[in-house]
């Protein structure tokens, strides 16, 4: 069997100081950063070195501690190229996905195909962002910039089972791993990527693939948005004043807003893409009707909206895999009506 390749995950950015356990240098150690260096002290404030990085090892059969927390591997603690001190854990990514996988998604039995389904889309983009953030020493963070990682401390026997049958198996475009969106509900439609992000076109994020996914809270939503609650976002995203009238500008082949016209009390602006949604406060672009409400001398108070879906709607749905899961769909075929065009392959 191939190796897993491994992974840095970022778990503290500028720190002034930390603690590991379990090393293979003391059975605790402090670490400083002073000065544009890191500082090593044992648990009795003895000085174990200085200087610009440093690697943690486990004591045989130990696990490292940082702050408390258990990480699987190793951890280095060093000054990045930007001038900021780090501590990352290096750990091959099948471990990695250990922290990830019961954090984001469904810990449900029944539906293990949907598990896997999102287990191969989280290790894709996991696999897909080695080498990314080269420059900062790290590839993923550990929130929601990436996905989020708790280590050790989250892993679950069913997730850890569902990674384990799924271990190296990676969506590839043309070999490639493919850029793996998904969001929670998309509606009914995935729509394209290109539409709701205003970027190239990508070939496996077109969108238009039919979901299942009426079970979710969020299928279909109907909302009465404040004017107050959003004025805010108004003024940075469209910068009119107050708002005097909204219009439809285009809409997206799967139905989606993907232009609207901004119209207030010092000027008007067209919004695109997930600037719409942002700026109305909405939970997707999927606008299937609105209207505004009036107070006595003709300011908008408040906004009506019906819609449908949360998220962006590109890529995999979440809750429609779990559906498709429970109608006997496996990982692939469900993979597979998401990106079209893809292969789904084992790496290691
Ligand atoms: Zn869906």
């Amino acid at each position: 069997m191939k190796r897993s390749p491994q992974i840095r995950v970022l778990l503290k950015q500028n720190f002034r100081s930390v603690s590991v356990e379990g090393s293979d240098l003391a059975s605790v150690v402090v670490i400083k950063a002073e000065d544009g260096q890191i500082h090593l002290k044992d648990g009795n404030g003895r000085g174990l070195g200085s200087g610009s990085g440093f690697r943690l090892k486990p004591l045989d059969g130990k696990q490292l501690k940082l702050d408390g927390v258990p990480y699987h591997d190793r951890l280095e603690v060093f000054i990045n190229p930007l001038s900021r001190s780090v501590v990352v854990n290096e750990v091959s990514l099948e471990s990695y996905l250990r922290g990830v996988v019961p954090n984001e998604l469904f810990t449900d039995r029944s539906r293990s195909e949907a598990m896997k389904t999102l287990t191969i889309a989280a290790r894709t983009y996991a696999y897909s962002s080695l080498g990314q953030n080269a420059v900062r020493g790290f590839d993923v963070y550990s929130d929601s910039r990436s996905q989020v990682y708790r280590g050790v401390r989250s892993e679950k026997p069913f997730s850890d089972q569902m990674i384990e049958e799924t271990r190296g198996i990676i969506a590839t475009y043309q070999e490639k791993p493919i850029v793996a969106f998904y969001s929670s509900t998309c509606g009914g439609r995935t729509e394209d990527y290109r539409e709701v992000f205003q970027r190239a076109a990508i070939p496996y994020l077109q969108g238009g693939a039919a979901c299942p996914d009426t079970s979710s809270p969020y299928h279909s939503w109907d909302e009465l948005i404040p004017i107050s609650r959003i004025q805010e976002r108004l003024d940075r995203l469209a910068g009119v004043g107050k708002l005097e009238r909204l219009k439809t500008i285009r809409k997206s082949q799967n139905g989606r807003t993907v232009e609207m016209r901004f119209v207030g009390t010092r000027g008007e602006k067209i919004l695109k893409g997930l600037d719409i949604r942002s700026a109305l406060g909405l939970r997707s672009n999927w606008i299937t009707d609105f209207d505004v409400h009036r107070d006595g001398s003709g300011d908008i108070v408040e906004i009506h909206a019906k819609g449908k879906g949360w998220g962006h709607g590109v890529g995999l749905c979440q809750i429609g895999a779990v559906e498709l899961a429970g109608r006997g769909w496996g990982f692939e075929r469900i993979l597979k009506h998401y990106y079209q065009g893809i292969e789904v392959v084992r790496r290691w």
